[in-house]
């Protein structure tokens, strides 16, 4: 491998170029003219403009893409996140092209990309799975006797859904009358795929993650990350370990998402989703994502891997280079990211220009950014600005830590959820990590509107 081709944008770009010149590659950044003075295409060794602004036409656009790996040489591509990273057709057209593909092979996209077809996985690999459906539902009869056995309410799921989107929530059987055809169509529009699926809602639960590692013969784990801090469904504010597991129930987890990916003989960095019921002790699996995952950096930071290295290596062809027991937890990270928007309004996105741009650092403090001063965020994509990780010994010292990060951070020119993370990091509930996926949303109702914004001119 000799030239990594980055088929992705944003802070994610920047950080699979840094892995990428780490280990002597040279780098393609693949853009669209919305991006062309993004600092992606400025670290690059070379830039190639794919399309216009429209993710369709530009990063969704496989033909663009292949184009410009074959025009550049490059013989890898690496995904990111989001955009085509989950996307099976992708892969095996990459493969299919000549390029490495920095992922798991497309088959294995599609059992466990799939959101049905890895809850399958998961059962017979006997991993515990939310109740549900079987399989998809298509017919409304058999939807509806479904709904009645799970009892309301139950979340209708769209099988190729992602980044919290494709989700509802029936509470009787009017709503799901009303909202099974919607959510197809939407799923149908928003993915490409009108499949549904049916679960229990698992009320107060949290979301833990296992990261995994695995090169198609052996996997290992990189322990849990806690996600439960959600505004609709998305993460914004993850943390390892969680504070709710207990060293018994972080083994049994960690085996189960060791297990899963051993039985789909999975290869490369992926992350197994659950649900984890604190009252009874419970854990379900949700979804396996195979790709990198925005908060991938916590992991790093308890473990002190590279992950993004390790996922090219593993592409490359080299078989895991560590063994479960090289794998150490050692004090507490945690992410907050920093998005575009404005929590005192309702998380309105505020593109605009950076003007001024103070980012932190000392011990322990790391800052995953797109950012640079004078940069102008275009209003095309999502909201993500950077990330803000921090480590350190334990938990309140992390929080001390993140809280003195925090007031480092300066971005000025546009507002930012900086004031969102730094109320929840001197919160009591926060402290005590007494949360759920349900917690912060009543959380905001109460607080966001005086959460004071600060857009420095
Ligand atoms: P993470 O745990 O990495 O945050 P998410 O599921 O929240 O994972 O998704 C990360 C990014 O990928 C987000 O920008 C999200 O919008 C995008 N994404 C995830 N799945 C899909 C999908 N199926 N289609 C389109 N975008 C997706
Ligand atoms: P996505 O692919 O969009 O990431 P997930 O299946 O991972 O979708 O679910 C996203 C979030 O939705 C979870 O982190 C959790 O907060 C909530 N969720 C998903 N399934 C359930 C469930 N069965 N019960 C309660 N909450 C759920
Ligand atoms: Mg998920």
């Amino acid at each position: 491998m000799q030239k990594l081709l980055v088929a992705n944008r944003g802070e994610i770009a920047v950080r699979i170029q840094r892995a990428a010149k780490e280990l002597g590659l040279a780098t393609v950044q693949v853009h669209s003219s919305a991006d062309a003075d993004s600092l992606a295409v400025k670290m690059a060794d070379e830039a190639v403009l794919i399309g216009p602004p429209a993710a369709s036409k530009s990063y969704l656009n496989i033909a663009a893409i292949l184009k410009a790996a074959a025009d550049t040489g490059a013989d890898a591509v690496h995904p990111g996140y989001g955009f085509l990273a989950e996307n099976a057709d992708f892969a095996d057209a990459v493969v299919a092209a000549g390029p490495i593909w920095c992922g798991p092979s497309g088959d294995a996209i599609r059992v466990m990309g799939d959101k049905v077809a890895a809850r399958i996985a998961a059962e017979a690999a006997g991993v515990p799975v939310v109740p549900g459906s079987d399989g998809r539902v298509d017919d409304p009869a058999h939807a509806r006797a479904i709904a009645l056995a799970i009892g309301f309410p139950v979340m209708i799921k769209a099988a190729a859904g992602g980044g919290g989107r494709g989700i509802r929530i029936a509470h009787d059987m009017d709503e799901f009358d009303r909202l099974m055809p919607q959510a197809s169509a939407e799923a149908k529009a928003a993915f490409g795929d009108g499949g549904l699926y049916l679960e229990k809602v698992i009320e107060r639960a949290r979301h833990i993650e296992v990261q995994v590692l695995a090169d198609g013969t052996r996997a290992i784990h990189c322990f849990e990350r806690e996600c439960s801090l959600q505004r609709r469904r998305q993460k914004v504010w993850e943390e390892a370990p969680s504070a709710a597991l207990s060293p018994e129930l972080r083994a049994k987890l960690c085996a189960s998402a060791v297990a899963l990916a051993e039985a789909v003989n999975y290869r490369g960095a992926g992350t197994l989703e659950f649900l984890y019921d604190d009252i009874s002790g419970h854990y379900y699996f949700i979804e396996m994502n195979t790709r990198i995952q925005v908060e991938h950096p916590v992991t790093e930071m308890v473990t002190g891997l590279d992950l993004v290295r390790e996922m090219i290596r593993i592409a490359g062809g080299e078989p895991l280079r560590y063994r479960q027991e090289d794998i150490h937890l050692r004090g507490h990270a945690i992410e907050v990211r920093i998005n575009a928007e404005d929590p005192a309004q309702g998380f309105k996105p505020g593109p605009g220009t950076i003007s001024s741009l103070t980012v932190p650092g000392g011990a322990g403090v790391r800052f995953d950014t797109l950012l640079y001063q004078g940069y102008t965020v275009p209003p095309f994509y999502d909201s993500l600005l950077g990330k803000l990780i921090v480590w350190d010994e334990d938990r309140p010292a992390a929080l001390a830590r993140m809280a003195r990060a925090l007031d480092e951070l300066q971005v000025g020119g546009l507002p930012t959820t900086k004031p969102l993370h730094q109320a929840l990091v001197r919160d009591e509930g926060v402290a005590k990590a007494a949360f759920h996926t349900r917690w912060l949303e009543p959380w905001l109702e109460e607080n966001a509107p005086r959460l004071s914004k600060e857009i420095a001119e």
